[in-house]
């Protein structure tokens, strides 16, 4: 199979090559070819209106689950059975949505991510690769706690499964997570938006404890992800070596130069706090709620831009379950509106997400890595020569609505 692309959008080079033939062989790809397009006998793909990018990486998902009143209760009416099934549906909207691999960061049910996963590694079910946190390391009552409840409401304990108070009690919490299938590690450094009672400014987790989430993940070489919106829980996290800080939203300059300098990576949900606040309006949500949400939305987007003066690598995440899931793209011309380049916005959901993932089979479109891609129609005002991917790629803003196809392996998802 092979597919002919009116340009290929080059995540490396930062090019937009006119007039593109794919090779695949099998779920790989064989060969890029540029230039005249070569006599081929197997069934070709028709993509030569289309702009097409490696198959898009959210680093920040979380597929067993979807925010519907902005507070806890609704999760203890859900089954083990409910968040695997509501998996289910939201992993065929997210690989719909062009996002062919993600980075599942935490699920309440503990490992419902990790048998999502394997449906669709078996071919059960349709969706996106998954790398998956399998649960949430929290200290007791933090923002990766299922809290709001009465003190004398007992939640149950395959709610709490990475719960710790200690760097010892984070390091079995490690082992045990990592020995029921994760392939990173989630920890919660800081309060959340979500987590009635918590405070998303401060930290939650001691350095020390934090490292030794670091340490003994790295013992299976998996990385950590640290959930932190204040400046020293951020810090922190930073200091004890973790791959990539969730949310940023509180981030001073020392945290942002800090991780400038670790090479640790701002995985900002920048998009999703204007769904939040219309939709939590909307339907009532808790005044706590509301207020985190209006207080972090804007200071996050802030902190971006200055991240991205600081040179802080970007990775692309979205925090999708927050809002109804397959509505990730959105939040792509959101980094160029906070003033990212498109080619730079592009590479912080393809291949920066990859290196961030360490993930060397996805990112890019190359022999050898999966034929995972999607394409985007092109406004018929565009010269079908043109090598200037301001003109091609535009501020991304059409990425939403233009996209026409979606491959999984060289298989077509839509
Ligand atoms: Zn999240």
């Amino acid at each position: 199979m092979a597919a002919r692309c009116g340009w290929l959008a080059d995540v490396v080079t930062g090019e937009v090559t006119p007039d593109v033939t794919l090779l695949f062989d099998g779920d790989r790809v064989a060969d890029v070819l540029t230039g005249d397009a070569p006599t081929l006998d197997g069934p070709v793909l028709d993509l030569s209106g289309c702009v097409v990018t490696p198959g898009l990486i959210d680093l920040h998902t979380h597929l067993t689950g979807e925010e519907e009143t902005g507070s806890y209760g609704d999760i203890l009416m859900e089954s083990e059975a409910d968040a695997a099934l509501i998996g289910v549906h939201n992993a065929r909207r997210t690989v719909d949505a062009g996002f062919t691999t993600v980075r599942d960061v935490g699920a309440f049910r503990a490992f419902a991510d990790v048998s999502l996963r394997k449906a669709i590694d078996n071919g059960w079910v349709v969706g996106p690769r998954m790398h998956c946190a399998g649960a949430y390391i929290t200290c007791t009552g933090g923002g990766g706690e299922v809290t709001g409840f009465s003190a004398d409401v007992c939640v149950p304990d395959a709610l709490r499964f990475g719960v710790a108070d200690s760097v010892d009690e984070v390091r079995r919490a490690v082992r045990q997570i990592m020995g029921h299938g994760a392939d990173l590690i989630k920890v919660i450094a800081t309060g959340a938006v979500l987590a009635p009672g918590t405070n998303p400014g401060a930290p939650e987790f001691t350095e020390e404890e934090i490292k030794g989430a670091v340490d003994e993940a790295g013992n299976y070489g998996a990385f950590v992800a640290a959930h932190a919106h204040g400046a020293e829980g951020i810090k922190r996290a930073t200091r004890a070596g973790v791959r990539s800080i969730e949310h940023g939203s509180f981030a001073d300059d020392e945290a942002l130069a800090l991780m400038a300098e670790r090479g640790t990576y701002l995985v900002a949900d920048v998009w999703a706090g204007d769904w939040m606040e219309e939709e939590g309006t909307k339907k009532e949500w808790p005044a706590e709620t509301m207020r985190k949400i209006i207080e972090s939305t804007e200071t996050q987007r802030d902190a971006f831009r200055r991240a991205l003066e600081h040179g802080v690598r970007i990775g692309f995440g979205t925090d999708s379950g927050i809002y109804p899931h397959g509505m990730n793209i959105h939040q792509l011309a959101k980094h160029v509106e906070l003033g990212m380049s498109p080619v730079a916005a592009l590479r912080s959901a393809t291949l920066w997400a990859s290196e961030c993932l360490g993930n060397d089979e996805v990112g890019i479109l190359a022999p050898g890595r999966y034929a995972d891609l999607v394409a985007v129609e092109v406004g018929a005002d565009v010269d079908r020569g043109s090598t200037n991917p301001a003109e091609v790629l535009g501020d991304l803003t059409q990425f939403a609505s233009q996209m026409r196809h979606v491959l999984k392996g060289a298989a077509l998802v839509r």
